[in-house]
C-alpha cells in the first residue's frame, strides 16, 4: 500500500463502512429511516415483532415488495384492515422519488433523476436492448474519489446511499420497464450495473445488502440472478478482496484509465493510495476466486492515455498476469462542460483497441447510450443542484 492520501481521511476508502456524520459541506448526515428492504429476512422477522406483530407478517409485506414491487396498502388486503395503513407506513417509508425522466435513443434509454428522502439527488439509468435491459443505479450521493474527468466525482461525497435506497431505484425502475415506459412495450429488467453516481466499494455493507436484496430468490429479494449484477469501482483495493470472499457471483469491473501509475495518480487519485500493479493483483484474485472474468473500463481521452503505447503496457500488464481473465471496454470521453479534456479521435480510438486486440486481449467499445442526455455521468444532479432546485 502506498502513504499518500488523495483527499481528507473522513471520506477515505477503506473498504469498511465510512461512518459519516458529516457531510463535505459540514450538514449533519440524517440517516434514511429503516425500511424493510435494508433487511435481511431474519431481521425483518424480529422488526415485525419488536412492531408488535407476528413473525409471519414478515414474509407477507416481503411478498408484496419483492414479489409484487408493492408499497401501496391498499393494494394488501390480507394484512388487517385496522392496522395495515400504519404498518406499511413503519416499514415502506417513502425514500425514493421521481424527479424527472430523460429519454434518448428512441425512448429505449431512459435517465431518472430521484430526489432521496432527505432532498438528496441521485440518478439512474435504463437501456433497452434487443435481448435484455439493464439499469444503472447510484450508490452514494456524490462521491469522494475526485476523479477530474467525472462529473460526479466534481460533486464531492455528500453521503452514502441506504440499502433500501439503492434497491429502490430498482423496484421502481423494474416497474416503469414492465409499464412499457422503455420503448413502445413492456419488458423485463434483467441487469443491473453499480456505475452510477459514487464509489460503490466505498459504501461496502449497504452495497453487499443490495445485491442480495437484488439477487436472493423471492420473497428474500426480487430473484435477479447475481451473475446478472455488475459492480465497478476506481480501484478500492481491500474491498476487492473481501468482495471476492462473498460467495456472489457478482461481475467485476474496473475503471483504470491509464496503464501507468504516473498518469493514473492524476486521472484516478486513489491510485496513490493503491496502484496500478496493487489493482491489477487484486483483480485477477478476484477472477481467481469467483471465475467471472473481470472487465477493465478505459475512458479515452485524447492525448492523455489514448497512444499506442499506453495500449502496448495496458497489454503486457494484463498479460503478465495470465490469459482469458480479463477484458478491456474502453469507452470515448464523454466530456464534462468546463473541462479541457475531449474524447479521442476515431483513428486514436481504433489504433488503441487494434493494439489490445493483436496482443489478444478480447476488447470491446462500449456503447455510449444517452450520452447525449450525460447518461450516468452526474451530470443532470448537478446541474439541478446548481440551479438550486
Ligand atoms: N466509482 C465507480 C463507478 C463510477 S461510474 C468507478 O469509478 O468505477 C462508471 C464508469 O464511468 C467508471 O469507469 C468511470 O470512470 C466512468 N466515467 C466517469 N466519467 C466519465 C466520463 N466523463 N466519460 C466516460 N466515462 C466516465
Amino acid at each position: 500500500m502506498r502513504q499518500v492520501m488523495p483527499r481528507d481521511d473522513a471520506n477515505a476508502p477503506s473498504g469498511e463502512v465510512p461512518v459519516l456524520s458529516e457531510s463535505v459541506s459540514g450538514a449533519r448526515i440524517r440517516r434514511a429511516p429503516r425500511h424493510l428492504a435494508d433487511l435481511d429476512v431474519t431481521a425483518r422477522k424480529e422488526w415485525l415483532t419488536d412492531l408488535g406483530e407476528q413473525p409471519f407478517r414478515a414474509t407477507q409485506l416481503s411478498n408484496h415488495y419483492f414479489s409484487r414491487d408493492e408499497t401501496a396498502a391498499e393494494n394488501m388486503s390480507d394484512l388487517p384492515s385496522a392496522t395495515r395503513e400504519k404498518l406499511v407506513d413503519s416499514v415502506f417509508p417513502p425514500l425514493v422519488t421521481q424527479v424527472r425522466n430523460q429519454v434518448a435513443d428512441g425512448g429505449w434509454t431512459r435517465k431518472t433523476l430521484w430526489r432521496l428522502f432527505d432532498g438528496s439527488l441521485v440518478e439512474s439509468v435504463l437501456m433497452r436492448y434487443p435481448s435484455r435491459t439493464t439499469l444503472c443505479v447510484s450508490s452514494q450521493v456524490g462521491c469522494g474519489m475526485a476523479c477530474p474527468f467525472c462529473a460526479t466525482g466534481r460533486m464531492g461525497l455528500t453521503r452514502n446511499m441506504s440499502t433500501a435506497e439503492i434497491v429502490e431505484q430498482v423496484r421502481l425502475s423494474r416497474l416503469a420497464v414492465r409499464a412499457g415506459d422503455l420503448g413502445e412495450s413492456a419488458a423485463e429488467l434483467s441487469r443491473i450495473v453499480f456505475m452510477g453516481m459514487g464509489e460503490p466499494l466505498a459504501n461496502y455493507r449497504n452495497l453487499l445488502g443490495a445485491f442480495h436484496r437484488i439477487s436472493d430468490p423471492q420473497p428474500a429479494g426480487f430473484g435477479i440472478s447475481a451473475r446478472h449484477l455488475s459492480v465497478s469501482t476506481c480501484g478500492l483495493v481491500p474491498a476487492i478482496g473481501r468482495l471476492a470472499g462473498e460467495g456472489l457471483p457478482v461481475t467485476l469491473a474496473i475503471s483504470l484509465h491509464a496503464p501507468d501509475d504516473e498518469l493514473r495518480d492524476e486521472l484516478v487519485p486513489i491510485n496513490q493510495r493503491w496502484c496500478v500493479g496493487e489493482l491489477l493483483d487484486a483483480a485477477r484474485g478476484y477472477f481467481e476466486v469467483t471465475g467471472r472474468r473481470v472487465s477493465i473500463e478505459y475512458a479515452l481521452i485524447k492525448d492523455m492515455n489514448d497512444q499506442v503505447w499506453r495500449a502496448e503496457l495496458l497489454a503486457e500488464e494484463l498479460n503478465s498476469r495470465g490469459h482469458g481473465w480479463v477484458h478491456v471496454n474502453p469507452i470515448p470521453l464523454n466530456p464534462v462542460p468546463g473541462s479541457i479534456w475531449t474524447a479521442s479521435s476515431s483513428s486514436a480510438q481504433d489504433a488503441f483497441i487494434g493494439t489490445l486486440r493483436s496482443a489478444g486481449i478480447t476488447t470491446t467499445l462500449r456503447d455510449t447510450r444517452g450520452s447525449d442526455i450525460d447518461g450516468a455521468c452526474g451530470q443532470l444532479a448537478t446541474l439541478e443542484v446548481e440551479e438550486g432546485n
